[in-house]
């Protein structure tokens, strides 16, 4: 008890309190201390610890998912360990996205938190936002399939790499992982060694940032609660509610994944990623917390090593669950306050589309709602729509990240046992 300032759960839980304290303080919506104009000086100064964490993070997250994966694939030696892995995680991670949008549908069908919006609200919107900035929107739509399932393949690398485009890395490492351990191994000797140093290297990084973690929340957490008004939450309380016992009963689906297949206690599990969950949701970043989650599965979920550092950063990258649960509900709320009607067809071909996205958004604050933005094009409802719900985005960012991450946990747990009694 007397080391508990040591823990990191417990620095970042006070980071967060005492970021949400000090924000309401100065916040012109809260007690005041500074006004608006102020705050917009001031603010991207609070938010600078913060905002320098997540930079190096983003510097070393190519890096250590290519060194992650690959380490992870090759480290058991063997092309059958990869094929079996492969074989459940993939649709795993389809089947539980699949379930996630169907939840988030669920659960705006039933709340319609459309209709507790204020026209006022909506007129003020669509009149001060003519513009908003959808930039996938041609690309994603104007492709053939075809030529999207070829994209997939990068064939420029250090493009994709420059571009931080994280499937790219997922799928190059997947590559290079099968190749390396379809060689003979004495002659990748020199490789594993060199990919373990670019790990080492890039955890050592991680592990400086990590050092800034409770600065870094506080600065995130005050920096949100200083921005974000109480109006803008009130007017939109239905929908966030919505997205949020969505998220909460995908999370309850987790445990019970948790329990059922990876025969573990659904408290024991909570417990031990507390931590994991808190960095997530102070961040929004799922790449932000690859390195803690997979020493957390390995060391506190008993989680094989290379199952561990397989699936953890693979999922950080393709598997949102909690980021695909948002979208379906944020697009059935917008087509309700926009009159848009959405039929079951509309509703499926809806999930499809976010199921696929979800695989390729990338792990960092605010992207889910950019791709977002593309899936609203596809189905007509106005590109203002986004304006309506991104004041308060942060916030569910926030909440889908945690989830997002928790669903990776859930999937190395639940891998591991169905691995070992093969194995048996
Ligand atoms: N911030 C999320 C994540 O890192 C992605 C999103 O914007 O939904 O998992």
């Amino acid at each position: 008890m007397k080391n508990l300032y040591k823990e990191l759960w417990f620095q970042v839980m006070t980071a967060m309190v005492m970021g949400l304290i000090v924000g309401l303080v100065l916040s012109p919506f809260g007690l005041g201390v500074l006004s608006e104009t102020v705050v917009e000086h001031v603010a991207p100064w609070i938010a600078l610890p913060g905002n320098l964490f997540l930079a190096m993070i983003k510097m070393v997250v190519i890096p250590l998912v290519l060194s992650s994966i690959i380490l992870g694939i090759t480290s058991s030696e063997d092309i059958n360990f990869l094929k079996r892995v492969s074989m459940r995680i993939f649709p795993y991670f389809v089947a539980t996205t699949m379930a996630a949008t169907a939840i988030g549908a669920g659960t705006a069908l039933v709340i319609q938190p459309g209709n507790y919006i204020d026209s006022t609200l909506i007129a003020d919107v669509m009149e001060n936002s003519p513009e908003v900035d959808t930039p996938v929107v041609e690309t994603v739509e104007e492709q053939h399939l075809t030529d999207r399932l070829i994209d997939l393949i990068p064939t420029n690398y250090i493009k994709s790499a420059l571009n931080q485009d994280m499937l790219a890395t997922v799928i190059l490492a997947l590559f290079i992982g099968m190749a390396m351990v379809a060689v003979a191994p004495d002659r990748m000797k020199p490789m594993f060694e060199f990919i373990g140093a670019v790990q080492d290297i890039s955890m050592k990084i991680i592990e400086w940032a990590m050092k800034l973690a409770p600065i870094a929340v506080f600065a995130l957490i005050c920096n949100i609660t200083m921005r974000v008004g109480v109006g803008a939450i009130v007017g939109m309380a239905a929908y966030m509610g919505a997205v949020v016992l969505g998220l909460l009963l995908l999370l309850f689906l987790y445990l019970f994944i948790v329990w059922a297949l990876g025969r573990m206690s659904p408290l024991e599990f909570l417990k031990n990623i507390g931590s994991v969950q808190l960095l997530a949701f102070s961040t929004s970043s799922s790449a932000a917390t690859i390195p803690l989650a997979m020493t957390t599965a390995e060391e506190r979920l008993k989680v094989d090593g290379p199952i561990a550092r397989f699936i953890i950063p693979l999922g950080a990258t393709i598997n949102m669950d909690g980021t695909a649960l948002y979208q379906v509900c944020a697009t059935v709320f917008l087509s309700q306050v926009y009159g848009v009607a959405m039929g079951p067809a509309t509703l499926v071909a809806v999930i499809i589309t976010t199921v696929g996205a979800s695989i390729g958004t990338p792990s960092t604050p605010g992207v889910g709602i950019v791709i977002l933005a593309t899936i609203l094009q596809g189905i007509g409802i106005p590109p203002s729509g986004i304006a309506l719900i991104i004041g308060v985005d942060r916030i569910l960012d926030m909440t889908r990240t945690t989830v997002n991450v928790s669903g990776d946990l859930t999937a190395s747990v639940v891998m591991n046992r169905l691995l070992k009694n093969i194995e048996k």
